[in-house]
């Protein structure tokens, strides 16, 4: 058996930390404070939708974002009825209809998306709450920022939908280099101002991921959307104290001794040096073990960067390992779908004794039971 150990009191700090920080902003000129959005798509980030978003409730956070129909649907049918923001448009119109009837905020990213969600209003007789998308340079959803004149002329016809906000999304905050985000911001506000110009109220204001909203303060506006900071695993130097929440508790099935020069995986990429006593563990990359996210081969430099990367690692102690008995083990071979083993050589092991490995839970498959401690 295994589950992921969600341990409270971390999550606790990290929300804390969060709130604090988001706290050193000043309240606006309507004494608003900044206002976080938790973003809970991917089953809440592996860590269990529906648990995960009671657990931020209890925390005094009352505002969601979701990528997925599902996502949100699964949230109302919970019974929780806090707000929700379905951060992707859709013109499809059984699923605005869908959103709408369960009171999501949806998003209008587009003429066809807005005019779908016009006419659900109409039928249903009801405004729809809704936030409108600007695409500054992500390629995905929302309004091209150089097409200002589409999206005011649709923003005008749209009698049934009320834009309680405006937000974009970055591309590349996390990155060392601040140059592209900033420009997404400029044309972001550049948008507002045309709006503004038109007559047209933009509601809250939105442009800020976890990264952003660490190293962005002047780009804060009326709220933030936090989603891997709670989880305290951000794709940058971790400078406010958080803490990395979960990591996956398996036991050890199977133990024996391998002689010397003794394949250990798939492939064959490891040999026993010596006679090699070994645990066996159920876990693998289908529970979030060693899972690579794939190169991007596309530009030459991205090529040289992992010659350069694979060159290092050929120096560097490049294992994986694990914890069993607050002993630092070795994992042996090629990690399988679901098996591993690991060097437990002159340490103090037992079947059944506990293993822990720190995993990333967003990778984490939703079958696995999640365990808040
Ligand atoms: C996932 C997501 C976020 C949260 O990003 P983090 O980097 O995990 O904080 C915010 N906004 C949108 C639109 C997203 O898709």
């Amino acid at each position: 058996m295994k589950s992921l150990v969600i341990n409270k009191k971390d999550l606790t700090h990290n929300i804390k930390v969060i709130k604090e920080y988001s706290e050193k902003n000043l309240p606006d000129d309507k004494g608003n404070k900044l206002k976080i959005i938790a973003v809970v798509k991917s089953n809440g980030y592996g860590l269990g939708i529906v648990e995960y978003t009671k657990f931020l409730i209890d925390n005094g956070i009352d505002f969601f974002a979701v990528s997925t129909i599902e996502e949100a649907l699964t949230l109302r049918q919970a019974g929780i009825n806090k707000d929700i923001l379905m951060l992707s448009s859709t013109a499809i119109k059984d699923e605005v209809k869908l959103l709408i009837e369960n009171n999501i905020i949806i998003t209008i990213g587009s003429k066809e998306s807005a005019e779908v969600a016009n006419e659900i209003g109409k039928e249903l007789n009801k405004t729809v709450r809704a936030h409108l998308k600007i695409d500054t340079g992500f390629g995905r959803y929302g309004f091209i920022y150089s097409d200002r004149e589409k999206m005011i002329e649709v923003l005008k016809s749209i009698k049934n939908i009320k834009i309680e906000g405006t937000f974009t999304h970055f591309s590349i905050s996390f990155y060392k280099k601040d140059d592209y985000t900033k420009l997404q911001f400029e044309r972001f506000m550049s948008c507002i101002e045309v709006l503004k110009m038109n007559g047209i109220k933009a509601g809250m204001l939105h442009v800020c991921n976890s990264s952003a909203f660490v190293k962005f303060p002047y780009m804060h506006l009326n709220a933030v959307r936090i989603g891997s900071a709670f989880l305290g695993r951000l794709a940058f130097p971790n400078t406010l104290g958080l803490k990395k929440i979960g990591y996956l508790k398996t036991n050890i099935s199977e133990i024996k001794v391998l002689p010397k020069g003794f394949n250990v995986g798939y492939s064959n990429t490891y040999e026993t040096k010596k006679e090699t006593k070994v645990a066996i563990v159920p876990v693998g990359y289908m529970t979030g073990i060693n899972i690579e996210t794939g190169r991007d081969m596309f530009r030459l430099v991205d090529k040289l960067r992992y010659i350069v990367r694979d060159v290092k690692d050929a120096f560097k102690d490049n294992y994986i390992y694990v914890n069993i008995n607050n002993q630092k083990c070795r994992v042996l071979g090629r990690v399988g779908t679901y098996h591993l083993t690991i060097d437990i050589t002159g340490k103090k092991a037992n079947i059944n004794d506990e293993v822990i490995f720190n995993i990333n839970p967003k990778y984490l498959d939703s079958s696995i039971r999640r365990e808040f401690k």
